[in-house]
């Protein structure tokens, strides 16, 4: 248990396991450490929805680059993650959100994705289950759904495979010179440590601006063969942070099972992570306005997640700058999911200093003045 590694991984969510697993490959020695289990985080609350997600040409090319990581994944792992190449329908319930989609569509296009322009009828015809008088919208057929703690859980399993070390149900609770202390008072040595600790960062790095964001979800009893797409509001994203401000944005997914997982909305400010029925009604109605018939489905479940989330909306990928050795893959809000593999490969270029595929300065730590401007003892 006590030996040194060069890189210590804390945190085995889908964003943690990405990193060891690929530094692993890259020939180094690597330990990953989680308080709870793979993916037993934020991993194991949020949709699992694989997205192509363009607002802004940065966040384009994250989600590029790892969906196609994704691809490799799928094919080098049938079955892994019960993946469904759904594609997605993102819907526009007016002109407004219309002439939105139809720049989506251009935009993807233009970035060699397969996304069309949809009028009322067409969107419609492809997904029979919506309701009437909506605009039309945008088919992304490259996107896919996934559950993502299956994922991190082989991600982890995977490394060990490989020779990697795995150390569940040890928190992390300092991080200092060359290494780290876990909660019973043991030391652990490595040449650098990456922190993928999801939401919790902050209570290991206070100087880290990562905070929780709150979302609902509900799933369904199964019902094989009703949703053929993940189905997206045009205004999921939209979303004024600050105070406790409430955002509600439908997004419903088939899953494999035939269940339907219903989210979601965005909440800023909330330590509690109960379930707020009032909440959780303004998600279900959001719902049921874009498809009615679930308003006669069975919930069975409903839960709540905290999104890891930086002031920009962006992750920190990269080496921290006030603290030699330490290294940041935290942040990833509503996207950690898709962007996985993506900030792995980014991250591993970075400790090898290698030039990555995208430009990884959007990502860097150093961005935020709170990390730059202060040395930390380590
Ligand atoms: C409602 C909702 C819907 C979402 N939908 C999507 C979606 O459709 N698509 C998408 O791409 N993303 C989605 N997300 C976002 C996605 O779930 C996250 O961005 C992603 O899971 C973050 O992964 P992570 O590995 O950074 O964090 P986590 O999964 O939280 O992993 C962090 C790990 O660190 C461990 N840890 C923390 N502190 C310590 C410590 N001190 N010592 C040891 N271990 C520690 C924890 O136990 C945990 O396992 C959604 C999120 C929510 C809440």
């Amino acid at each position: 248990m006590a030996r040194s590694h060069d890189v210590l991984v804390i945190g085995a969510g889908i964003v943690g396991a990405a990193c060891a697993l690929a530094l692993r490959e890259e020939g180094m020695d690597v330990g990953l450490l989680d308080a709870a289990t793979p993916g037993a985080g934020v991993t194991a609350a949020g949709m699992g929805h694989l997205v192509a997600l363009d607002e802004t040409e940065d966040e384009l090319d994250l989600c590029l680059l790892s969906l196609g990581l994704w691809r490799d994944f799928f094919a080098a792992n049938p079955g892994i993650g019960e993946p469904l190449h759904c594609g997605t329908l993102w819907v526009a319930e007016d002109e407004h959100q219309l002439a939105e989609a139809q720049r989506r569509a251009e935009r993807l296009s233009a970035r060699g994705c397969s996304a069309d322009a949809l009028d009322a009828h067409q969107l419609r015809k492809l997904e029979p289950a919506l309701r009437r008088g909506l605009c039309g919208g945008v088919r992304v057929r490259g996107d896919s759904v996934v559950y993502p703690p299956a994922v991190a859980n082989f991600l982890a399993r995977r490394l060990v495979g490989l020779g990697g070390a795995l150390y569940l149900g040890q928190r992390v609770v300092a991080i200092g010179a060359g290494g780290l202390t876990l909660a019973n008072g043991q030391h652990m040595d490595a040449g650098r440590v990456v922190v993928a600790a999801g939401a919790d960062v902050a209570a290991l790095l206070p100087e880290v601006p990562v905070a929780p964001r709150k979302g609902h979800l509900a799933i369904t009893d199964r019902y094989p063969g009703r949703l053929a797409h993940q189905v997206v509001s045009m205004n999921y994203g939209q979303f004024a942070s600050g105070g406790d401000a409430l955002s509600v944005a439908a997004n419903v997914q088939p899953r494999s099972s035939g269940q339907w997982l219903v989210g979601s909305c965005r909440q800023d400010g909330q330590g509690d992570t109960t379930v707020d029925p009032k909440v959780l009604a303004m998600v279900l109605r959001a719902a049921i306005g874009l498809l009615p018939c679930l308003a006669h489905m069975n919930i069975l479940r409903a839960w709540t997640g905290m999104r890891p989330a930086s002031p920009d909306g962006r992750p920190l990928l990269g080496a921290h700058p006030g603290r030699p050795g330490v290294w940041l893959a935290c942040g990833h809000e509503g996207l950690g999911v898709t962007t996985a593999f993506g900030s792995a490969r980014l991250l591993a270029d970075q400790l090898l200093g290698r030039a990555s595929d995208i430009d990884a300065a959007p990502y860097a730590p150093s961005r935020f003045a709170a990390l730059a401007g202060s040395m930390h003892g380590g």
